[in-house]
């Protein structure tokens, strides 16, 4: 049966004009990252309060992972760094994709806009990255027969493949949007990523001003390296969506600039793009904070406090591309705190 919870939108936690929001740090650079968006916040006035849970990694059970979906059960929406899963016991979830399958939030976006003045293998490229993001390979069914043999069941399902194609052609038309490019390794697996295209091509019909093209995902690889200026938004499933995603943050840019989000029909899930946890530079004071803040920028319009929203957005462009104050990710060589003071700055 596919996982997919018929949810009623849930009124998001307002009391007093002000929205309560769920804060998961996570690990590596995660914490000090949420520590400025708080700081950010406080200076704008954003009429947003947190409720911070921790996953501690080490932990052998699944209570404070419990806590935290229903706290955003509770909240509507979150705001997380990446949640590891130390643990090898069975019984324990994998945290991050637990957050993902439990609140049903079936899609993953992320744009990927280049920013003028910031080093990179390629400019102009503007993609965006719509993704199935709670079933294929990870579905969470793997077992091993006698150590021997491992089975991982790719899970594809009409019913999810139909949500998230028809989340992509009314994201294209809303954001007037011309090309969607279906990614897929259908002519291996003809079945499970035969169905996805299928459903794909099917939808497409109801969208004759939005033009609809396949790829297969290794091609899908090697065009983004050398011409990714060709793609508009690209639709894939789950895991293929995650490969082609890192491979435009590393052509435009790094992991430290873009955000992702996660939705479904009740809950949405505001994270770093590409979801590092960035443990060699944890507590450094060099890790770009863009991403992160650009979390918290989707999380402001998402709420409706776009005013605070575009305060944040303004900042960032201006300290990224006018002043290029860039940590070493981009080649520069400004600490985290240099940059949001910049930041502060502006705001
Ligand atoms: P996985 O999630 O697959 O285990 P990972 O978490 O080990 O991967 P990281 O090592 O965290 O991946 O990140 C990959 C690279 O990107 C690292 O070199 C890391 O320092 C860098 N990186 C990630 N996020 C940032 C950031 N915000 N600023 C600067 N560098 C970053």
């Amino acid at each position: 049966t596919p996982r997919c919870i018929k949810a009623t939108p849930i009124p998001l936690a307002l009391y007093g004009g002000r929205h309560t929001v769920t804060m998961i740090p996570g690990v590596g650079i995660g914490p000090e990252l949420m520590n400025y968006v708080t700081q950010i916040f406080n200076v704008i006035g954003a009429p947003v309060d947190f409720e911070v849970t921790q996953i501690d990694p080490k932990r052998h059970d699944n209570q404070e992972l419990d806590y935290s979906l229903v706290s955003i059960k509770r909240n509507g929406v979150a705001i997380k760094g990446h949640v590891e899963t130390r643990s090898t016991d069975t019984t324990v979830k994998l945290r991050n994709i637990a957050i993902r399958n439990e609140l049903d939030l079936y899609v993953y976006v992320m744009i990927c806009k280049s920013y003028p003045g910031v080093p990179a293998k390629h400019s102009g490229v503007d993609i965006v990255v719509i993704r199935q993001n709670t079933e294929g390979e990870y579905s969470m069914l793997e077992h091993s027969i006698a150590g021997k043999v491992v089975e991982n069941l790719k899970i594809i399902t009409k019913e999810n493949t139909m949500r998230v194609a028809r989340y992509a052609f009314e994201y294209a038309k809303k954001n007037k949007r011309k090309k969607i490019t279906t990614v897929h390794k259908a002519n291996i697996m003809k079945l499970s990523d035969g169905l996805f295209l299928k459903i794909a091509k099917q939808v497409a019909r109801n969208y004759p001003d939005i033009e609809h093209n396949d790829i297969i995902v290794d091609n899908c690889c090697m065009q983004l390296v050398s011409k990714p200026q060709q793609f508009d938004i690209l639709l894939t499933p789950n895991l293929y969506g995650t490969i082609v995603a890192n491979v435009i943050c590393g052509i435009s840019g790094g992991p430290g600039l873009r955000s992702g989000k996660n939705y479904g029909e009740a809950f949405a899930v505001f994270e770093p793009g590409t979801r590092n946890k960035g443990i060699m530079i944890a507590g450094k004071n060099r890790a770009n904070p863009i991403a992160m803040l650009n979390a918290s920028v989707d999380m402001l319009h998402h709420l409706g406090h776009d005013h605070h929203a575009r305060k944040i957005e303004n900042a960032i462009y201006q300290t990224v591309t006018k002043d290029k104050v860039h940590t070493p990710d981009l080649g520069g060589s400004a600490t985290t705190t240099e940059v949001i003071s910049k930041i502060m700055d502006y705001l």
